[in-house]
């Protein structure tokens, strides 16, 4: 970890962010990279559950409610390269912290926000639908105004930690007509009378994942977040701030990929030589260290326009996440070659990155929406100045 710090994002970064990425180094090594990954769905709930205290006892997700990008993106860089699990744990911190914090009262920041920071509380972040995937401004889930109360309907998928979260942050529309403008976000707590789990969504890694369904759920009016109407801006607003932690999360993975790669060409001996005396894969492990640079680059430089006070950074958010995933997606691959057939192994852990990485390309957003929203902002700039 440390010389994940010191590497090429050192520009990035200050000096409490290097003790703070040694701190986290250490607990990865002491209490993360020892223990065993789940080996199903059922087991990896239970798993998913004690690396939330564990993570919450070494305060992990404090950079979260201190807004802090760069100690985010430094803890996920290094809890993801020991357990992909942890990591998904930690990003559905972020994912269902966040926007109590950006737009909820005092009260829910106390009642559910904080807990979640200190590892008390799971949650969970509730947008996506079977028919509205990349485009969530078309979901179907309503939310009507009925007294003191929202009365919340309709279904959600894979959303993660469903089932086991003590409260999501759920996107519904509460105006049909206005599309996008018409959406709201409330803090559902999981046991609300009329919120169950309609069953796991087993992924190929382990990441505890499923439906809710929202039958007559009543949420008092107070669980609102922001104003009516403001949910999609809010939950957009949350993906803009977190997408340079999955980005982060890519590295950590890609980083550990290497790692083992490199211990293994060193080691493994092939018509009389190590692999590492083959030019071959002396270049291939120089591309895929320029392409973990190159994403590291583009992920703390985010973190940092961030932290540095800029509104929102929808641009280099897209970037580093389109980048650093699908650069990751590659460097495991990479790594999975030069170990041959062990890279295939179940009990090697370059193989559970690679079925870990590819859900990094699809959530919070695909590579074609990141690429979309670059492409998008380039033209509406373009245009701008040439009018
Ligand atoms: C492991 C995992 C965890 C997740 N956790 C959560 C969660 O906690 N909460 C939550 O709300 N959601 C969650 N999701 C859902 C995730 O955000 C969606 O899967 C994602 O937004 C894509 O939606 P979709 O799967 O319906 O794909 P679709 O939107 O159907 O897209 C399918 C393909 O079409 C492409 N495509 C779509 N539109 C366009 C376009 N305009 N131009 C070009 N290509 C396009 C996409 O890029 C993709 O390649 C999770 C998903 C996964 C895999």
């Amino acid at each position: 970890m440390t010389e994940i710090a010191a590497g090429v994002v050192r520009a990035f970064l200050d000096s409490e962010h290097l003790a703070w990425a040694s701190e986290v180094g250490r607990f990865v090594g002491d209490r993360l990279r020892q223990r065993p990954h789940p080996d199903s769905d059922e087991a990896g709930r239970i798993e998913a559950r004690r690396l939330l205290t564990l993570m919450g006892d070494a305060d992990l997700f404090r950079p979260i409610a201190e807004w802090d990008l760069r100690a985010c993106c430094l803890a996920r860089e290094a809890v993801a390269a020991a357990s992909p699990l942890a990591d998904a744990v930690w990003a559905l911190q972020g994912l269902g912290v966040t926007p109590v914090l950006a737009s909820g009262s005092e009260m829910l920041k106390e009642r559910y926000a904080r807990k979640a920071i200190s590892g008390e509380y799971m949650s969970g972040f509730a947008m996506t639908e079977e028919e509205a995937g990349s485009d969530v401004a078309s979901m179907g889930t309503r939310a009507s105004r009925d007294g003191d109360d929202y009365v919340l309907s309709g279904e959600k998928w894979f959303i993660s930690n469903a089932g086991i979260a003590d409260y999501y942050v759920v996107f519904a529309s509460t105006d049909p007509e206005r599309g996008s403008r018409g959406i709201s976000a409330f803090v559902v707590p999981a046991d609300t009378a009329g919120l169950s789990f309609a069953g796991a969504q087993v992924m190929s890694a382990p990441h505890p994942l499923g439906k809710l369904a929202f039958d007559g759920c009543r949420v008092p009016a107070d669980h609102l977040l922001g104003e009516e109407g403001s949910g999609f801006k809010i939950g957009m607003a949350t993906l803009d701030f977190l997408r340079p932690t999955v980005g982060a999360a890519a590295c950590g993975m890609a980083a550990r990929a290497i790692d083992e790669a490199l211990a293994h060409a060193t080691t493994r001996r092939q018509f009389g030589k190590a692999l590492s005396e083959f030019q071959l894969i002396q270049a291939r492990l120089g591309r895929m260290a320029l392409d973990l640079a190159a994403s590291r680059l583009l992920v703390y430089q985010a973190a940092w326009t961030k932290d540095s006070g800029a509104d929102r950074i929808t641009m280099e958010a897209a970037m580093a996440k389109a980048h650093a995933t699908e650069s990751a997606q590659t460097i495991i691959d990479d790594a999975v070659q030069i170990l041959g057939g062990r890279g295939v192994m179940a009990d090697h852990h370059v193989e559970l990155l690679y079925r870990s990485i590819r859900a990094l390309r699809i959530y919070e957003g695909t590579t074609e929406i990141q690429h979309l929203i670059i492409g998008g902002r380039m033209i509406a700039d373009f245009v701008d100045g040439a009018t």
